[in-house]
């Protein structure tokens, strides 16, 4: 017995020094890449600010697009940047959406796919008085340039269109072929991306890297770890919304049967709410995991994060706690429209609610309608798919591949001590419709302090904007 009891001592003991050694030897990889920035082009702020006074809404009614912006924005664009205009040709898709090509000396490479939209949501009109600045005056005050879409996204497309524009003034040509590509109506129907990428695939074209709008930096994205995270989006989840009806005759409220059209409903919802989907590690999130791992500054999670041959469900179970990491770890289901009923004393004959769910690269919407379906189990409600809106996954883009490097290598020469990590994306982007032509689709910007995206007080820091200058000329050099 004794000796059994000794033997078990051993095995435990050296499995400790097993998960310390892992632990203690999980450090950084030697960073010597040098943060050397450019200053930014000597009107590049005069230019944003101009930008930003185009008021390019993307109208929720198609009919109400406002042409004559779109219009002067372009002459914009083309009187401030004139060698781009010279030296490259651009193709206007479906009124408003530019390819911009810049021909490579080698024809050998792919080329490579810079994009942005110069689109933005509209401002609630009774919002304005809450911000600090005009929505669309373009003010530069405190650091920072202000205005409805200087984020999302004329922070890309200007700083793409300086960086080009200062290449070709030093009489720069590239090795490798560049393509910019500016959509026009990303933040509603996003119809001109995949106009482009049709247009694309009719040429047989199939492209190298591809960047766009998404991930950005970040110091609060995980509590233990200080240093801020550059997340490189590699990939979208899906979106499905089920439509779920029941019906159940109804009548006079005073002599109710025993069950209406909303107890159905209401238990489907909370059978819903009660069983969540399993959750799943996909390459994305074990790879993001893996990469802040060595920057943990709390001793479990370090311990834990360093051993996932051992801590891997603890370490999954622990990212449900919160919303946003569990977003991470499981195709989410959640209620968000619920109709029924029409007077207080009328027993209603029908009860909707719309489930809307994010869908987890690897799953499919096939596989929510039926998970939902067997969870609820009842042959009293219908499950229909709502068909304004429908995206299965995209594809991801391996964090070993020379397209994810390229852009971690960026990221590293224009913002200093920071972690770089992939990152799932769990709202869509135009660059989705790029996987059908690229496999090197990423999505980051480098924005350290992005703050009012859609909401009040949309401002950048003039800093953020020179690194997204040198962000696009360092991937423009091919350097
Ligand atoms: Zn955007």
């Amino acid at each position: 017995m004794k000796k059994i009891l000794s033997v078990i001592g051993i095995l435990f003991s050296a499995l400790l020094i097993f998960i310390g050694i892992r632990t203690i030897t999980n450090k950084p990889a030697a960073n010597n890449i040098q943060v050397n920035l450019s200053p930014l082009p000597q009107n590049a702020v005069a230019h944003m600010s101009a930008a930003i006074q185009y008021k390019t809404e993307t109208p929720n009614d198609e009919y109400q697009f406002d042409t004559a912006t779109f219009m002067n924005y372009r002459k914009f664009i083309e009187t401030t940047y004139p060698l781009i205009h010279k030296n490259l040709t651009r193709t206007i898709i479906d009124s408003f959406n530019y390819i911009y090509e810049w021909k490579g000396t080698d024809p050998s490479i792919l080329p490579m796919v810079l994009m942005a939209h110069y689109d933005v949501v509209p401002v609630e009109a009774s919002a304005v008085k809450l911000w600090h600045a005009q929505p669309y005056g373009g003010e530069v005050k405190e650091n920072y340039i202000w205005g409805r879409g200087v984020l999302d996204d004329k922070a890309s497309m200007i700083s793409i269109l300086e960086a080009t524009e200062a290449q070709l003034q030093k009489g720069f040509t590239p090795k490798q072929s560049i393509l910019l590509c500016f959509g026009a109506d990303e933040e509603s129907s996003g119809k001109g991306a995949t106009a482009m990428v049709e247009y694309f695939k009719k040429l047989n074209r199939k492209f190298d890297l591809v960047v766009d709008e998404g991930g950005e930096i970040s110091t609060e994205q995980n509590k233990s770890v200080k240093k801020p995270i550059a997340s490189i989006g590699v990939g979208e989840k899906g979106y499905v919304t089920l439509v779920l009806t029941a019906q159940k005759e109804g009548g006079h409220s005073s002599i109710p049967g025993q069950q209406t059209a909303i107890d159905i409903l209401s238990t489907a919802i909370a059978k819903v709410n009660q069983n969540p989907m399993p959750t799943k590690l996909t390459p994305p999130i074990e790879a993001y995991l893996k990469s802040i791992s060595p920057y943990n500054e709390n001793f479990f999670e370090k311990v834990a994060l360093s051993n996932m041959w051992l801590f891997k469900s603890f370490v999954v179970n622990n990212m449900t706690k919160d919303p946003s990491s569990n977003a991470l770890v499981r195709t989410t289901l959640v209620p968000t429209v619920f109709n029924s009923g029409v007077r207080d004393n009328v027993i209603p004959t029908f009860a909707t609610a719309y489930i809307n769910s994010r869908i987890l690269p690897g799953q499919s919407s096939k596989e929510v309608y039926d998970y939902v379906q067997k969870t609820i189990n009842d042959t009293n409600i219908k499950i229909t798919y709502y068909k304004n809106y429908m995206t299965e996954p995209s594809p991801t883009t391996d964090v070993n591949s020379k397209y994810y490097k390229r852009v971690e290598k960026a990221v590293r020469s224009v913002v200093k001590d920071v972690v770089v990590a992939p990152m799932l994306m769990v709202g869509a982007t135009d660059s989705r419709n790029y996987r059908a032509v690229s496999e090197g689709v990423v999505n980051f910007t480098p924005l350290t302090d992005a703050k009012g995206y859609h909401g009040i007080d949309e401002r950048m820091l003039i800093s953020d904007f020179q690194k997204c200058f040198n962000f696009y000329t360092l991937l423009i050099k091919g350097e």
